[in-house]
């Protein structure tokens, strides 16, 4: 099969042999899969990958052990845990230290026609949500993450810095917990397409307030961190969603003499996620900037990294093979 590959110095499409799944795993077809910006970041260097990259997909499965699978249209947890460490078995699976992360940690990843997840992982996609919205669920459970990790208050007022695709869901998501929310971001275009779904926005030049009881900060930029402190009130909450192969220096002393709570934020649950989707709470489709057929895949990553870009995503499904 054919595969992007990333080895460390260079993107490159090559030809593999068809993953062979172990007896928990599955066998899948890529149908679509989607770049992010984590996949930018490892081209970059983040996390040391070799392999074939890719996370975010819709697939339909074609081998498995539970045979009622075949067929079926799935999205899948990205994290591989091993289910028998002590993190495993206090419910802190996606912390495990064994595991292994599709296409980001020593598991090749969905830009490839086949790829393997264990069945634990995978989602049955329903039918009215179509492969272009399906292949939004993991960045959805994303940002349902935070709902699992903050206690939003009806009257709490919210900044989403970061106008890209994430902060966009996250801003959706997060919208009808909250007195106030503003998107705060550096993209007019990418900022009135939010306006459209009744989100308040700003650009980051007009931001006055210092008064936020909640920043999220999903720039994908390790200088933001220390702006997004200084919007935020004594005793706010500072939430990070950004991962970048660089490294941030922030003033811990604006932490103790503010009293500031800071909550890291990773992988999130599906099942939310897949439900909002189906909804139509949170609109994803309009955030589809380019698609491209996986020949064209190299420079879809081209085309990705331009800032007014907001999501890229490939099409296997009229793939020749
Ligand atoms: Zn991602
Ligand atoms: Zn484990």
């Amino acid at each position: 099969m054919k595969s992007l590959y990333f080895d460390g110095k260079e993107l490159l499409i090559k030809e593999v042999p068809i993953p062979i799944q172990s007896k928990d795993e599955v066998l899948i077809k890529v149908l679509m899969a989607g770049i992010c910006k984590t996949d930018l970041e490892i081209v970059k260097g983040y996390m040391g990958f070799k392999g074939i990259l890719g996370h975010e997909f819709v697939g339909e499965v074609v081998d498995a052990q539970n045979k009622s699978l075949i067929g079926k249209r799935v999205v899948g947890e990205i994290n591989c845990p091993c289910y028998r460490c002590s993190f495993c078995l206090r419910g802190m699976s996606n912390h495990c230290p064994n595991r292994t992360v599709l296409g980001i940690y020593n598991r090749d990843g969905v830009f490839a026609e086949y790829t393997t997840l264990p069945e634990k992982n995978l989602h049955i996609v329903p039918n009215g949500v179509s492969d272009e919205i399906a292949v939004f669920t993991e960045p959805v459970a994303a940002g349902y993450r935070i709902l699992e990790q903050v206690q939003f208050n009806s009257n709490d007022f919210v900044v989403v810095l970061g106008d890209g695709r994430m902060g966009q869901i996250i801003s959706q998501i997060i919208n009808p917990y909250v007195r106030k929310l503003v998107c705060v971001g550096k993209h007019s275009q990418k900022m009135f397409l939010l306006n459209i779904y009744g989100i308040d926005t700003c650009l980051l030049d007009y931001w006055k307030d210092k008064n936020v009881d909640v920043v999220i900060d999903v720039t994908g930029n390790p200088t933001a961190q220390s702006f997004a402190l200084n919007m935020l009130r004594p005793q706010g909450t500072l939430v990070i969603k950004s991962t970048t192969e660089q490294s941030n220096s922030i003033n811990l002393s604006k932490l103790v003499v503010d009293e500031i709570k800071i909550v890291g934020s990773r992988c999130g649950p599906f099942e939310p996620a897949l439900k909002a989707l189906a909804e139509k709470k949170v609109e994803v489709e309009y955030m589809i900037s380019h698609k491209f057929a996986f020949e064209d895949i190299i420079n879809a990553f081209e085309v990705a990294q331009n800032k007014d870009c907001l999501k890229v995503l490939i099409d296997f499904r009229n793939n020749k093979g």
